[in-house]
């Protein structure tokens, strides 16, 4: 115990006086009173869960900046925009949507829920921005294979956005950045490097974007958000059965995600209330609840 707390510090030690030298080197006091004063204004609890996250932006930054990476995602992509996976796609946004203005209003009811359906069918992944921007691409389709499916990824993906997870990860890139080059550049919405760190942030090029904690966090949220929609939540289980199965070269969409063994069994301790949550919501509906 007494050795590695005595290793740990060394690494401390060791790491600490180059970065510190290098940004106050390079930097001013001006580096040192921004991450002071981000650290102060910045951390909140997330949305629906009591998980205290440091994000410096304000929501109104980050859907600005959701809606502008959106734009910018959907250049030179494929849309659908009739059919029955079409269809489908908007009825899931729109139900998950009505959940989140109903369990997250603080948050959700500043958001314009849209979604994009991408015809590509090598790519397996769907994503929301803050703002309540989502795409899905055929390629996840196979994997959600029903509207409960695809809804068990919409949730978990609005979870994300709900979460001001994008927000988080921009803040840690922007602190590191800041550190490393002693605050230098200044956060500023219009920069298009901003932009494409954004769209790394929000997982647009792929969930890695995400860390475990945050992936639980979407999973807890996500799942209900589904039951709040009226829809089956243990089909997260079965997605994330059939996602696993694939085997072969990890999804872009599971290779952060915590191992399937791990998230299942999460899943499953909160399905009781999770089922709860949906027999409520479809009696209020006035539809009798199958099973
Ligand atoms: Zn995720």
């Amino acid at each position: 115990m007494a050795q590695s707390t005595h290793s740990y510090s060394r690494r401390v030690s060791l790491a600490g006086p180059s970065l510190v030298t290098r940004s106050w080197d390079r930097g001013s006091v001006l580096g040192g009173v921004m991450v002071a004063a981000m650290l102060l204004g910045g951390c909140q609890s997330v949305a629906g869960t009591d998980r205290r996250q440091l994000n410096t932006y304000s929501v109104a930054q980050e859907i600005a900046l959701g809606d502008e990476a959106y734009a910018e995602m959907q250049v030179g992509a494929k849309a659908i925009n009739a059919g029955r996976d079409y269809e489908m796609v908007v009825r899931v946004t729109n139900r998950i949507a009505a959940a989140a203005d109903r369990l997250h209003p603080e948050i959700a009811s500043r958001f314009e829920w849209e979604v994009i359906l991408i015809d590509d069918d090598e790519v397996v992944n769907a994503w929301a921005l803050p703002g309540g921007k989502m795409a899905v691409y055929t390629g996840i389709l196979p994997f959600t294979k029903t509207e409960d499916g695809l809804a068990a990824v919409m949730g978990h993906e609005a979870a994300h956005a709900i979460a001001r997870h994008g927000g988080e990860n921009m803040t840690r890139q922007g602190l590191v950045s800041l550190l490393s080059i002693g605050a230098a550049v200044m956060v500023d919405p219009e920069d298009r490097v901003i932009v494409a760190a954004a769209a790394s942030a929000y997982g647009l090029l792929g969930e890695p974007a995400f860390s475990r904690a945050q992936e639980s966090e979407a999973d807890e949220l996500g799942l209900f958000l589904t039951a709040d929609a009226g829809y089956d939540p243990r089909e997260s289980v079965a997605l994330w059965e059939r996602m696993a199965a694939r085997g072969g070269e990890p999804l872009e969409f599971l290779s952060t995600h915590p191992n399937s063994e791990t998230r299942i069994r999460d899943l499953e301790a909160l399905m009781p209330v999770a089922l709860e949550v949906r027999k409520q919501r479809l009696l209020e509906r006035g539809d009798r609840p199958s099973e």
